[in-house]
């Protein structure tokens, strides 16, 4: 049976009443798909408890537009972790998470101003300001994120480092389409056209080449380059296509 938390209250003395093995926990946007599944089915496998959050974070949102576009399908959502036999499902209201109004903040000085973090200012700090309070929330033994957004998911796991939490952090292979195109709540808003070209960035960052031969490509396809460069031993793009802005890497 999956049961459903929005009260913060509420879930934190559930919280205290588990005395689960193990309890894993996938923070989500919402707008779910294969990707999203594919951690919720680790979680499963390798924990007693799951619980899955359902939260669009507006502090992690820079574009007040890109907020609004943003797909909401709770219903829908809600109907898939409860196929999937997820036990906790934590869906919490924004004024409650940020009954501070958002005046206390996690700032990391490092790296999150560098790629996703410089084209979008305030956005890492958004993510793991939302990720914080979730794991103080919800407590749990592993957490899992995806290598797709893979800046966030080092941020998050050197933040449980610098922070003595008692979190482990583990990533995910990114999922994707049969076409290469890795699974993302934005493809949803790309017209026919540019679903046909979008396959392209995957194929483009997976090729061996340098990078300017890869923006150049890039480039030819339509793409409009916000990053592409490589870092971490990967190489990282982020691009628009028409106004849906598509992020992936791979391994250099
Ligand atoms: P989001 O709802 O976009 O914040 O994503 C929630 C989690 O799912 C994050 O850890 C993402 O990195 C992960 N995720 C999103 N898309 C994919 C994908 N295509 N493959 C694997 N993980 C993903």
């Amino acid at each position: 049976m999956t049961a459903l938390y929005k009260d913060i209250t509420a879930l934190k003395d559930k919280r205290k009443s588990l005395k689960a093995k193990s309890i894993g926990f996938v923070p989500t946007l919402g707008g779910l798909h294969a990707g999203h599944i594919a951690l919720i089915k680790k979680s499963l496998a390798e924990n007693s408890t799951t619980v899955v959050s359902i939260f669009l974070n507006p502090a992690q949102f820079n574009d007040p537009s890109d907020l609004e576009k943003y797909p909401s399908t709770w219903e829908e959502d809600f109907s898939i972790l409860k196929q999937l036999n997820v036990d906790i499902v934590f869906s919490p209201d924004k004024n409650q998470i940020y009954h501070d109004d958002y005046t206390y903040k996690i700032i990391e000085t490092a790296i999150s101003n560098d790629l996703c973090g410089a084209a979008r200012p305030g956005h890492m700090n958004g993510v793991l300001t939302v990720v914080m309070k979730l794991l103080n929330i919800v407590k749990p033994d592993k957490a899992y994120f995806g290598e797709k957004d893979y800046q966030q998911y080092l941020l998050v796991k050197n933040m449980v480092h610098a922070f003595f939490m008692d979190t482990e952090i583990f990533a995910c292979p990114t999922v994707r389409e049969e076409s290469g195109l890795a699974l993302s709540s934005r493809n949803r808003r790309l017209s026919d056209k540019y679903k046909n070209i979008a396959p392209k960035l995957y194929a483009t960052i997976r090729q061996k080449k340098s990078i300017d031969e890869m923006r150049a490509e890039l480039m030819s396809y339509g793409f409009k380059i916000d990053y592409l460069t490589k870092k971490w031993d990967r190489v990282f793009v982020a691009a628009f296509l028409d106004d849906v802005r598509l992020i992936d890497n791979v391994p250099a």
